[in-house]
């Protein structure tokens, strides 16, 4: 039997209607902060992804899904959805024809990670970016926009939690203090920390290893060596964040793994997923667009997992949608009228209405069974005493009671349908 690649899933009907109801919430909160969507493509350049996203970190060094064309070019399945906006961005000069660009987005991305719950090779984000200002009230938009969804989607069990990557230079420098004091404990640490500590130190307050934690517990912390325009930064994002009523929590050992943030970064965490409660991520990334060949243009972003949003809500029982009803259901009662039934429902959803009709040759008692089954509000029936005098008779599944029109009328059957 064929099976789907492991991490990846099918999503069925009963399942579509929660993703659409997130994504026009998505859509609706982010259209509301004037952001407009984009579309990039699924596949990029290797070499984008691995500039900036940074080779040290998992997603490049371990998670991408990455091969040669046919032509021999490396070309990667996109893990995140930064890299292509920000080259979509540059590659267009989208920064001259106006100076800060808002965008949001929404699709797979692809990651070759374990899969666990919460945690698919295939699995989609929505996101926002906003290129071309450094104003600390953009930081905060984001992590408002992302609570404002969530809040919608009546998700409860919250955490959001903010903290400062200051400059790079405040980064070098603390990196320094922070290797001095790991150095003497460096042989007792997890080989993962120990490749870590060479690479990306940062992300040592990452490990899941108690031991590891238990050294760091007590290591110095970058948010203490900030600078004053980074610590004014700072002090803005948790104003806006106050005065919009968005409840925080600052973490000072929330390092994300990406190596382009600067300033802000946060994640909003749910206690209603099991271990993979991260349920969006983001921050400033102000040197991104240099780094992939544009100007000095700063940027600040987040993306969600779809999923694990979606996990959440079910977990909390967070909303209900009412289920879809067929509006109109055909029964031809008499061989040989198929053929009216079938145009009569073309006619009808031709006008705007949910139809459908028997193609398996059914007795009449199948048919009703069948329009019971899918839950149809009307059901009309073709044929019998009636229809031989030019009347059809429409069955209001509700409460039982059958109306006759002429049987061409179909203006006056279509407005009964309506309501
Ligand atoms: P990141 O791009 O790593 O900052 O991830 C942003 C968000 O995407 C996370 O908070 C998750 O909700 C979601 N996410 C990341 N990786 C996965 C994955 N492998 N499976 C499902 N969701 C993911």
């Amino acid at each position: 039997m064929m099976k789907a690649i492991t991490g990846t899933r099918d999503i069925f009907p009963d399942e579509i209607p929660k993703w659409n109801y997130l994504q026009s919430i998505v859509e609706s909160v982010f259209t509301n902060y004037n952001y407009k969507e984009i579309r990039t493509p699924i596949f990029e350049l290797t070499t984008l992804f691995a500039r900036s996203i940074g080779e040290a970190t998992d997603i490049v060094g371990k998670e991408m899904y990455t091969f040669l064309d046919r032509s021999g070019e490396s070309i990667t399945l996109r893990p995140e959805m930064t890299a292509g906006v920000v080259r979509a961005f540059i590659e267009h000069s989208i920064d001259k024809k106006q100076n800060l660009n808002k965008f949001f987005y929404s699709g797979p991305m692809f990651r070759q990670e374990r899969p666990q719950a919460g945690r698919f090779r295939q699995f989609h984000q929505f996101g926002a970016e906003a290129l071309g200002s450094n104003d600390p009230l953009l930081d905060a938009e984001m992590i408002i926009m992302a609570y404002d969804i969530f809040s919608l989607l009546g998700l409860k069990n919250l955490l959001v939690k903010i903290n400062s990557l200051g400059i790079p230079s405040t980064r070098e420098n603390y990196k320094n203090t922070l290797r001095k004091y790991i150095k003497p404990h460096l042989e007792k640490l997890t080989s993962e920390s120990k490749k870590r500590f060479h690479t990306n130190i940062l992300r040592l307050f990452d490990s899941k290893e108690k031991n590891d934690q238990k050294i760091m517990e007590n290591a110095p912390l970058l948010i203490e060596y900030l600078d004053e325009e980074s610590l004014q930064h700072f002090e803005k994002v948790k104003q806006a964040l106050l005065s919009a009523r968005v409840p925080f929590e600052i973490d000072a050992r929330l390092v994300r793994g990406l190596d382009y943030y600067t300033d802000t970064t946060f994640e909003v965490v749910s206690g209603s997923v099991g271990s993979q409660s991260a349920l969006c991520g983001g921050g400033r990334y102000n040197l991104l667009v240099k780094e992939l060949g544009g100007g000095e243009i700063p940027g600040v972003g987040f993306a969600a997992g779809m999923e694990r949003i979606l996990l959440a809500c079910e977990n909390e029982n967070s909303f209900t949608l009412e289920e879809k009803k067929l509006d109109l259901f055909i029964v031809a009662l008499e061989k040989g009228l198929e053929k009216v039934a079938y145009q009569s429902a073309v006619n009808f959803r031709r006008k705007g209405l949910a139809v459908d009709l028997d193609y398996q040759n059914r007795s009449v008692k199948a048919q009703m069974r069948e329009a019971n089954r899918v839950n149809a509000r009307f059901v009309l029936l073709v044929g019998g005493d009636e229809f031989t005098k030019g009347e059809i008779v429409l069955k209001n599944m509700s409460n039982g009671e059958q109306q006759s029109f002429a049987k061409d009328d179909f203006e006056k059957i279509f407005s009964t349908i309506k309501g």
